[in-house]
């Protein structure tokens, strides 16, 4: 008996093993530990043979088998072994994907589960006295969450956690090894709140989704504020009540305890978030929890869709427009395709969701591939927020704003709104720059400037994260006169709080709110609706409702206007979008100011005046003019080598290679090699090799083929490469 075993090693294929004779025979799904070149490694059983190729002198027993029952199911295997070959990656490491962290690194027993907090039932902040402010906090921060919550997570948290201590005594709190973020609430109804009563674009939208038999790709285009999210919850009640289970994935940022909040308040179903924040073992658990069907609801990132279920029944995607889907290194699939793929094969319904969807989804719905749902409406009585073009040619700045832009800003705030305020820039200022010779600091390893930090004060490279104390002096004249050119959230930030000092200002950035009960906690503090501004960057963006924000301000409305990525006006219409979402969401109208110096582009002006589905429409046709996708499909071969022109003159070798192996009739477009547009990072020298054809089936069968000559290739050594498959990022 053979185990042909997945390894985490770059190679595309499956390594094999014997059965010693006082071995069980694993099951397909279980893992083994194998010696492989002298080294002990974690592997999955994917086949089982009765014959191998490797003589039968070479083949080796496996060291130990780690479980008796599989750890990964069929499903689950087969949707990685799909997932692999479709985007070209090395079958045993994408394989190694379906295993949460702790299963690839320990081979078990695992390490002692730590120990859990609970609040106890009933316990009240009040009993705190008054003075403990930093247990109260601690209370309020266990509240919100909801279940139990380990040691680790009260740090990570911001919260030392010898604060449990005076809590335990007061029996506020009490030890439990129950995991985290499991909710213990019993199942045996499923509603513990009542479901709101739809609006007739809502109540056809359900009535849709309720109406579907087996698989069904739903496309639910719902301006901001329109209520996707009520639509999502009672699409899932059936669902729920049939005892099946429902992953939602949302954008990485999307995740935030309100989302997680309204889906616990709505049902009495063990509910599950997973992200990145949790230890490797209560992610390891809660894995667990769903895949014996104990969690019924998991709301989770990009890299839940490799999660096993035991009886899944529909999958919803929030936002799916959003780019983070996309993951960007190593394995580079796509959730919400590869979710479209798990539901065709489980034959169960998929409802995504967005008030700006992707084109390509568009498309897909226009050529009813997918079913369109459409919410015109926003919920309740809130009103579409009106926009304005600011024109900023000429006008003198002030710290990025114009003059009347402040003026509007304290007009919404003397009458007691609050302000949203978003700039795509993190930071104090993107770069430092001479005022003698006019150069700029720059990062060594990568072609872009070092972004100046004010808390704290330094140089910092977002491209390769490259920190430097900041220079005295220009290295190009030794001139002193280094200034800040530009501004960043942090100096937007000084401003406002200079100009508006009665005012709370909230900055919201990575840098600011680093923890999820950070962020949370500033949402408490601006949901209070006092007056305030909020100055941030596309965290304010995503999701989140404020219902006391009447004012956007857009202060680089043209930042993505001219980009060289095919997708960058259409990753700048729906940032727009989204942001401007934020504003009057709730009965007070909202206001959209965009700052712009082209305010007479034509899509923009499409875009604000016409919709974002009139633009999509325009850019649509755009694309299909010039065949670029979604009318065509694409993949990118990508090298990088250490000296310049080594990754251009290894993709012209690939390029050469594949014009000899396939016939012009065969193959799809080859454009390049040309440079990455940012050539160097990191140290690194980019370049790429674009293919672009109307056939799906052509560009696999030329990158299969790319794929297996890349990794026997020996010159290859030079280059680290790798290949994209249907590329978000076509720089
Ligand atoms: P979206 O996800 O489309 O941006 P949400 O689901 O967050 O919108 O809904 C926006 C607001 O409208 C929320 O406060 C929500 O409670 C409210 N809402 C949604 N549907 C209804 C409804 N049918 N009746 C009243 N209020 C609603
Ligand atoms: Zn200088
Ligand atoms: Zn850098």
């Amino acid at each position: 008996m053979i185990v042909r075993v997945a390894l985490p090693v770059p190679l595309n294929r499956l390594f094999d093993y014997a059965v010693a004779a006082d071995s069980a025979t694993p099951a397909v799904g279980a893992r083994v530990l194998v010696n492989f070149g002298r080294r002990s490694m974690i592997g999955l059983v994917c086949e089982l043979s009765d014959h191998s190729d490797v003589p039968k002198n070479k083949l080796k027993p496996f060291e130990a088998l780690l479980e008796s029952e599989p750890l990964v199911t069929a499903e689950q295997l087969a949707l990685g072994q799909w997932a692999a070959k479709y985007y070209k990656y090395p079958l045993g490491d994408a394989l190694m994907h379906l295993l949460p962290t702790l299963a690839r690194k320990e081979p078990a027993p695992y390490p002692k589960p730590p120990t859990y907090w609970a609040l106890t039932e009933g316990a009240n902040r009040d009993q705190i006295s008054k003075r403990a402010v930093r247990q109260r906090a601690l209370f309020s921060f266990m509240h919100q969450d909801n279940g139990a919550v380990s040691t680790a997570q009260i740090r990570s948290a911001g919260f030392d956690p010898k604060l449990i201590q005076p809590l335990e005594a007061l029996g506020i709190v009490y030890q439990t090894d129950q995991p985290a973020t499991l909710s213990t609430k019993a199942t045996s109804t499923t509603l513990a709140n009542q479901s709101l009563t739809l609006n007739a674009e809502q109540q056809s939208a359900v009535d849709s989704i309720h109406a579907a038999k087996g698989f069904t790709a739903f496309l639910i285009e719902g301006v901001t504020g329109s209520g996707k999210t009520e639509v999502y919850l009672q699409s899932i009640e059936a669902v729920i009540a049939k005892g099946h289970q429902v992953l939602v994935l949302v954008p990485e940022i999307g995740l935030t305890p309100q989302l997680v909040e309204r889906f616990n308040h709505r049902f009495n179903a063990p509910i599950v978030a997973l992200h990145s924040g949790l230890s490797d073992r209560v992610r390891f658990d809660a894995w667990q929890s769903i895949k014996h069907g104990d969690t019924q609801i998991v709301i989770g990132t990009r890299s839940s869709i490799y999660v096993p279920f035991q009886s899944l029944g529909m999958i919803l995607i929030d936002e799916e427009h959003d780019a983070s889907f996309k993951q960007q290194e190593g394995f580079r699939y796509h959730a919400r395709d590869v979710a479209l793929v798990r539901a065709k094969r489980l034959n169960i319904p998929v409802v995504m969701g967005s008030a700006t969807p992707a084109l390509e989804s568009i498309l897909n719905a226009k050529e009813a591939r997918y079913t369109p749902l459409s919410l015109t409406q926003r919920a309740g009585d809130a009103t579409p927020p009106s926009f304005e073009l600011h024109d900023i040619r000429g006008v003198e700045l002030d710290t990025g704003l114009a003059p009347e832009v402040i003026h509007r800003i304290h007009d919404h705030l003397t009458l007691g709104n609050q302000v949203l305020v978003f700039i795509n820039r993190r930071g104090f200022a993107p770069t430092l720059m001479c005022q003698q010779c006019g150069s700029t600091v720059d990062c060594t390893r990568c072609d872009a400037h070092m972004t100046l930090h004010r808390s704290p004060p330094k140089l910092h490279c977002h491209h390769c994260d490259r920190q430097t104390p900041i220079p005295r002096c220009c290295t190009t004249c030794g001139s002193d006169e280094l200034r800040p050119a530009g501004s960043g959230t942090e100096r937007l930030e000084d401003r406002l709080t200079e100009r508006f000092d009665t005012t709370r200002i909230h900055r919201v950035d990575r840098d600011s709110t680093h923890s999820r009960s950070a962020f949370e906690t500033l949402m408490n503090q601006v949901n209070t609706g006092e007056p305030c501004i909020l100055v941030g960057t596309q965290m304010l963006a995503k999701g989140h409702h404020f219902p006391n924000v009447t004012l956007v301000v857009i202060v680089n409305a043209d930042a993505g206007l001219f980009s060289a990525d095919l997708r960058g006006m259409e990753r700048t219409a729906q940032l727009i979008m989204q942001v401007a979402g934020r504003a009057g969401r709730a009965e007070r109208p909202g206001e959209v100011i965009l700052q712009t110096m082209h305010a007479d582009h034509p899509l923009l002006n499409t875009l604000v005046h016409g919709g974002y589905r009139i633009f999509a429409e325009q850019e649509l046709s755009a694309r299909q003019t010039a065949q670029l996708p979604p009318f065509s499909h694409q993949a990118i071969i990508r090298a990088e080598a250490r000296r310049q022109g080594w990754a251009e003159a290894y993709l012209r070798r690939v390029r050469t290679y594949l014009e000899q192996r396939f016939t012009a009739a065969q193959r799809p477009l080859i454009v390049g090699p040309l440079p990455s547009l940012m050539e160097k990072r990191a140290g690194m020298y980019r370049a790429q090799l674009l293919f672009s054809s109307s056939s799906r089936a052509a560009i696999q069968a030329v990158l299969q083929d790319a794929q297996q000559w890349l990794e026997t290739d020996k010159e290859s050594s030079r280059v680290r490469w790798n290949i994209d498959i249907d590329p978000t990022d076509s720089l």
